[in-house]
């Protein structure tokens, strides 16, 4: 029934060249959640974007587009031709389509064709007292109605929608600049590229496996939630990093209670070679300061040592029960919380140093060639670019402001 869906743009604060990008950006990302669901058109402009439909199932795109950031709101419209009884008949229809017990209306028509035989006034008249005529317990309330259908006659045809569906606001995912992610697999690193995605940030995740030491189901689950993320933007690429030789290494020659220190430089150093090769500015992890022994400032400074890249901690400060609200709001809590191994649980020491010291931590690191073992787990990496249109059940996004 619907021919399109007219698309209001989130906080475009911003003018001139970045609001070209805004809209760009937007168009794309839709575009690609959109790839699989027939021929669709995009055409944008200044003020509203719309998504001609064509062949595409109304349902399924409006189901795609609510996570989409960017998006202040969203309408499906109907397109009927210039004739007041094919107006009616379209208006009564959108009605019962959202109708719900005890509602009020009213239609707002706008005339942009003034040639049309009747004035605004007219056409509020004749569609609304059709819809009364037609329904039951429907009342018109001119002031403040619950449902308000829009009526714009064109050149072309006649618009009617009656639908305002929420979006997910913030900034279309690429406008604010590309970050290195650093995908564990727990609660907490998904919910923080969530929330740099939808300050506009284009995130790459990266993964760290250990194998044997951490099976294929635990990469699968990685590959799942970088999908998930993907309904944010349309796709997500993520790498998958061998982990397992530093590992060895790093037990091998590391007293015991600084390996966890040690691990986590490791990390972050060929995250940024990573996010070198990939033009990215910045690295995210889903740390909390105080949460657990890697997550004291005297443990932040030890590991941070060894780049001078920005690290975003969007969750420093949210305590875990804040942060497993977002998760389930987001669809990634159910799978963060399957049971397999991480390559950092398997090696955790039983007492990792809480105040570890980056003197102390870089004479430990001094006894192995790190450069040469970075390198080759750098090109050892896998990458892989996961989408939206390939997941099967979209989440429902319907609370997620
Ligand atoms: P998460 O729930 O995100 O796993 P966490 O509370 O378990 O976090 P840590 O294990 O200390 O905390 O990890 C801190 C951060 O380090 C993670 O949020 C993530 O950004 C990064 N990290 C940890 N393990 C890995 C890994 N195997 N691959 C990539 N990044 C990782
Ligand atoms: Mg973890």
């Amino acid at each position: 029934m619907y021919e399109r869906i007219l698309i209001r743009y989130g906080e475009i604060s911003t003018k001139g060249r970045n609001r070209k990008l805004f809209i760009k950006k937007l168009r794309e990302n839709i575009l690609e959640v959109l790839k699989d669901l027939g021929n669709i058109q995009i055409n944008a402009n200044r003020d509203r974007l719309h998504i001609l439909l064509r062949d595409a199932d109304a349902d399924k795109v409006i189901e795609r587009l609510k996570p989409v950031f960017g998006i202040q709101s969203f309408s499906p419209v109907v397109k009927v031709d210039k004739d007041i009884d094919a107006m009616k008949k379209a208006a009564l229809e959108l009605m019962k389509k959202t109708l719900k017990r005890n509602q009020t209306f009213k239609v707002s028509a706008r005339r942009a064709d003034k040639s049309f035989e009747y004035d605004t006034n007219e056409i509020n008249y004749r569609l609304g007292s059709y819809i009364l005529r037609n329904t039951e317990d429907l009342t018109v309330d001119v002031r403040n109605p619950d449902i308000n259908i829009n009526v714009e006659v064109r050149k072309e045809g006649v618009y009617l929608s009656n639908e305002v569906i929420p979006g997910a606001t913030g900034m279309p995912v690429g406008t604010s600049g590309k970050a290195m992610l650093m995908l564990s697999g727990g609660i907490d690193s998904p919910v923080a590229g969530y929330l740099t995605m939808k300050r506009g940030v284009d995130i790459e995740a990266v993964h760290f496996h250990s194998p044997p030491y951490t099976s294929e189901r635990a990469k699968q689950k990685v590959m799942d939630l970088a999908r998930k993320l993907s309904v944010f933007s349309g796709k997500v690429r993520l790498h998958i990093v061998p982990f397992t030789e530093i590992q060895t290494v790093i037990h091998g020659q590391v007293p015991e209670n600084y390996t966890m220190t040690s691990t986590r430089r490791m990390m972050l150093r060929i995250a940024d070679e990573i996010r070198i090769k990939n033009n990215g500015l910045a690295i995210v992890t889903g740390e909390s300061l105080g949460q657990v022994a890697s997550q004291t400032l005297e443990s932040m400074f030890a590991i941070n040592d060894i780049t001078s890249t920005p690290i975003l901690r969007p969750l420093i400060a949210h305590d875990k029960l804040e942060i497993i609200d977002i998760a389930q709001k987001i669809d990634t809590h159910d799978i963060s919380i399957l049971p397999y191994e991480d390559c950092c649980t398997i090696f955790t020491p039983p007492t990792p140093k809480t105040k570890p010291k980056k003197e102390k931590v870089e004479y430990y690191e001094s006894f192995v060639d790190f450069d040469s073992l970075i390198q080759k787990a750098v090109e050892g990496t896998e990458t892989l670019d996961l989408g939206a249109a390939e997941m099967k059940a979209f989440h429902d996004f319907e609370d997620l402001l």
